[in-house]
């Protein structure tokens, strides 16, 4: 197979839409009363363009040929092994958006949406693998990154090194900005000390980006991101927790102790973490509706197939209204969900306004993908309620979705915020 790498034109250097440069011809402008828009935006929001359906069904084929053999044993086991997460990165989705020059594919946050989705569709746990690596740390490093953190960092992410981002604590989650992780300044740089709970990709990760407060006294002002080497000293991972689903992703303690990073790791300026962090998880949280509504089709899809073969009263049960209803309202809610997760990335990348979108489509996704899922392992029957099928696990997995990068509450606060003030 090709890898995805060469398939993936360069926004920057090609017209995502050849069709844009050619002259409209004034024949057909005649008729309209209004100015006729650019061919872009008279797309369907879900019509991809050629080269993102090309990239969305090499990572489809990838995820049914190389992940989903791999499904049970990885969440019986709750492990990646190394060599699929090195697959990963021979696909070219573990650096997206990274400049083809630094290694990466040099493509969209779409993008980066379209291969969560499509990775979702067969195991949710890989999907939040890549979700983690390119929405919040790539993200990060190149919105705050200096061009040195750049220059070192960005050729390891996009050459085989995982990326992990460490907001929460054991006593802040929500309140992400009361976290007690202390940054000291020393005369090279910062001593850090503190514990980060709940860190995705804690196992495999050999860079984290870690938030720490150098002035307590500050508030969220005293906030700081850091980079962090897995061998820096006084950086240990710890516990990793035992889960109900996306049990394949690792879920971590980290402790640092005394753990003496150098000034030039500071990612952003030094008192202003907390806007690293509330803008990347702006962005990240659509990457979280990415895993959600693939999760959603991926049920969706075994659901289908199921009514058709299974029989019950001399007939499949998806001749049954009343099964058909359930299926056909569950692919609505899909494709609304969809459309709300598309727009918000497309909003990102055409660099307009989609925080209120973003947090929309992470609620509204979380809460369809356990209905979907739900729904799913009702209509298997017993079966749906046993290891042996597909479904009962996409049901488990569903459930993070409300929880994770901002909790439902948290994107209703956010939301709220931005349509009363
Ligand atoms: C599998 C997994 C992976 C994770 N990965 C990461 C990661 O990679 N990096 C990272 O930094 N964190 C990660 N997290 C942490 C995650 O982001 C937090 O668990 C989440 O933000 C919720 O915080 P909390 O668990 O402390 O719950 P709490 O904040 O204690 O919330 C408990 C309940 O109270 C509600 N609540 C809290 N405050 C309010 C309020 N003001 N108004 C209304 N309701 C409220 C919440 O909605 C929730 O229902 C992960 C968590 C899990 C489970």
């Amino acid at each position: 197979m090709i890898p995805v790498k060469t398939q993936i034109p360069n926004p920057k250097t090609q017209s995502p839409n050849p069709k844009a440069q050619s002259p409209k011809p004034k024949a057909q402008l005649r008729n309209y009363a209004y100015p006729v828009p650019e061919p872009d935006t008279t797309r369907g929001l879900t019509t991809l363009h050629e080269d993102e359906a090309l990239f969305r069904h090499s990572v489809f084929e990838f995820a049914d040929r190389e992940i989903r053999p791999l499904v049970r044993e990885m969440d019986e086991q709750a492990a990646i092994p190394r060599r699929l997460i090195d697959k990963l990165f021979d696909l070219g989705v573990m650096a997206i958006e990274i400049p083809e020059a630094q290694g990466g594919a040099g493509a969209a946050f779409f993008h980066a949406v379209l291969a969560v989705e499509a990775l979702s569709r067969v195991d949710p746990s890989i999907a939040v693998l890549v979700d983690v690596q390119n929405t919040l740390v790539i993200n990060a490093l190149l919105r705050w990154g200096g061009d040195d953190l750049k220059r070192r960092y960005l050729p390891r992410l996009a050459g085989g090194t995982v990326g992990a981002y460490a907001l929460s604590e054991a006593g802040s989650g929500s309140d992400a900005f009361a976290l007690a992780t202390r940054a000291v300044e020393s005369a090279d740089g910062f001593v850090l000390n503190g514990r980060k709970l709940w860190i995705t990709n804690g196992n495999e990760a050999g860079v984290f980006i870690i938030f720490a407060t150098a002035n307590p006294e500050a508030g969220y002002r005293g906030i700081t991101a850091f980079l962090i080497e897995r061998d820096f000293p006084g950086f240990t991972v710890g516990k990793k927790e035992d889960k109900l689903g996306i049990r394949a992703s690792s879920t971590c303690e980290l402790l640092l102790e005394d753990c003496r990073v150098p000034r030039a790791n500071v990612l952003g300026d030094i008192g202003k973490g907390y806007k690293v962090a509330i803008e990347t998880l702006n962005e990240g949280r659509i990457g979280i509706g990415a895993q959600m509504i693939g999760l959603a089709q991926g049920a969706l899809d075994h659901t289908i197939q199921y009514t058709k073969e299974r029989r019950q009263f001399g007939k499949a049960i998806a001749d049954f209204q009343a099964v058909q209803f359930q299926i056909a309202r569950a692919a609505t809610e899909l494709e609304a969900a969809r459309l709300m997760v598309y727009n918000a990335a497309r909003l990102r990348d055409a660099g307009e306004p989609f925080v209120k979108e973003a947090a929309m489509c992470k609620l509204f996704s979380s809460e369809v993908a356990e209905r979907v899922t739900s729904l799913a392992v009702n209509l298997y029957g017993g079966y749906g309620f046993v290891k042996d099928y597909p479904v009962e696990k996409l049901y488990r997995d569903a459930k993070i979705g409300q929880i994770y990068e901002g909790t439902s509450n948290l994107q209703l606060q956010t939301i709220a915020k931005q349509i009363l003030t």
